[in-house]
């Protein structure tokens, strides 16, 4: 047996040897170089901005942070950005994202080529980054190659932590399946939604740990489970627990030996405690929470990744519908929820959860700033920056970015905002990244600049 083992060892050699003038490996280009100068930084953590300072962008990272002149290698293609006194400050994070599903209507996520949605979606992720955007954690949809063309820089996308299909139980947030499509046998051929990668089902411990794994081969920095019953699904009342203990704890099993983490779908107190017994990490949502349900997550340090739905989200489902009163149900606990969170101290994560609307896609700066009805402007900002990116790291060592996301400080990756104005004074900045964002740079490349580098520009008041 020795010789065909050899032989297929030498055919692979010939397959990935290289030309003998490939292999002599040119020196690789120096990193891009960026001065920003006179910028007041908020740093994703205080309350404050610092005084005037220079910070230093080298490849995808900030070198240098200083209140002094920062010299340039004037032999090297620094770009200099003067800031002219703005902010500058971390790229903000989205928690709750759905790059795939965000722009497509239900009925075309469902009946469309995968690989149109995939060209569509491609489209949101660049206005996602202009939006100011520059990091989302994907909770459910087939973010994989998307992800993979952004990080490759074949389009400009935020970065994506993706937990590919969501899992579902039958009848479960998630099983998008038409009454005749039941019954399934196990071991079936794939629901619609499974082969797309949306969701997908799984009835026992056995199941769950399968799609589970399936979703980790994939490249999903973390699991995502639905927990409990959702809006926008047909044959999941709000009020019903769905995954058993048992099965919750095979999902948590399967994402922790894999050095990650569950997070779970849930709004009713009993799908949270069960999930939190379960071992889960995070969860999202939460909008029917009580006190109980509070003081548990709390206690065992539970991230609630949680959206300031606005009204608006409800002209998606039809006026009279089932979906529509559930919809209504959850706006009305949204208030509750920040109460609660503020009141408990929660480790609080912030999201938009946009589905199935590019309009409602282009308020993802407002609905930020909608958080201003519970919280300053400095604690949305740090939310949105810094606080998120401590739930991102959850992901361990399947995080696909490797190295500190969400702050302004020495040795963090390059992922930085030029506010024209002062957001913690006026947070309804960021509602308008157009006009208010004038630098985006994302991983120490410079995706927009509105001012001429080198020049002065007098900032707006
Ligand atoms: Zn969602």
């Amino acid at each position: 047996m020795k010789a065909p083992v050899l032989f297929v060892h030498m055919a692979f050699a010939a397959l990935f040897a290289l030309p003998a003038a490939a292999q002599q490996v040119a020196a690789p280009p120096a990193p891009a170089v960026t001065l920003f100068q006179n910028v007041r930084i908020f740093d994703g953590k205080g309350a404050q901005l610092s005084a005037p300072s220079f910070v230093l962008v080298r490849g995808n990272r900030i070198e240098r942070i200083s209140a002094t002149p920062i010299p340039t290698d004037r032999s090297a293609d620094t770009v200099v950005i003067d800031g002219g006194g703005r902010t500058l400050m971390p790229g903000l994070i989205d928690m709750h994202w759905h790059a795939i599903l965000a722009r497509p209507t239900p009925a075309a996520a469902m009946a469309d080529d995968v690989g149109y949605t995939n060209l569509v979606a491609s489209v949101e992720a660049t206005d996602t980054l202009m939006r100011g955007f520059t990091t989302v954690r994907d909770v459910g949809g087939p973010a994989f190659s998307l992800k993979r063309a952004i990080d490759e820089g074949l389009l400009a996308g935020p970065r994506i932590f993706p937990s590919g299909a969501m899992i579902t139980v039958t009848s479960g947030h998630g099983d998008f399946r038409q009454s005749f499509e039941v019954p399934r046998t196990v071991g079936g051929p794939p629901t619609r939604s499974e082969v797309v990668g949306g969701s997908t089902i799984a009835d026992s411990p056995d199941e769950v740990r399968l799609r589970a794994r399936e979703q980790l081969l994939l490249g999903a920095s973390q699991i995502k489970l639905t927990a409990g019953g959702g809006v926008a699904s047909p044959h999941s009342p709000l009020d019903v627990s769905t995954f058993t203990a048992e099965e919750l704890r095979a999902a948590v099993e399967a994402a922790e030996n894999w050095g990650t983490y569950v997070t779970v779908h849930a709004y009713t107190p009993a799908a949270i405690q069960r999930a939190i017994a379960a071992g889960v990490k995070c969860i999202e949502h939460g909008h029917l929470m009580d006190e109980t349900s509070a003081k548990l997550i709390a206690e065992h340090g539970i991230w609630l990744s949680t959206q300031p739905f606005p009204e608006e989200m409800g002209d998606a489902l039809p006026p009279g519908s089932e979906e529509r009163r559930k919809f209504e149900q959850v706006l009305k606990g949204t208030d509750t929820t920040y109460r609660l969170a503020k009141k408990y101290k929660l480790k609080t994560a912030f999201g938009t959860d946009v589905l199935f609307s590019q309009a409602l896609a282009r308020r993802q700066g407002a609905l930020l700033a909608s958080l201003a009805q519970w919280y300053t402007p400095a604690e949305v900002l740090k939310m949105a920056t810094g606080d998120n990116s401590q739930l991102l790291a959850l992901s361990g060592l399947r995080n696909p970015y490797p190295g500190k996301l969400g702050v302004v400080e020495e040795g963090a990756l390059a992922d930085l905002l030029l506010v024209d104005g002062n957001p913690l004074q006026n947070i309804n900045l960021v509602a308008d990244p157009a006009k208010n964002f004038v630098v985006i740079m994302k991983d120490g490349k410079v995706h927009k600049n509105l001012l001429n580098a080198g020049g002065s520009n007098p900032p707006a008041q």
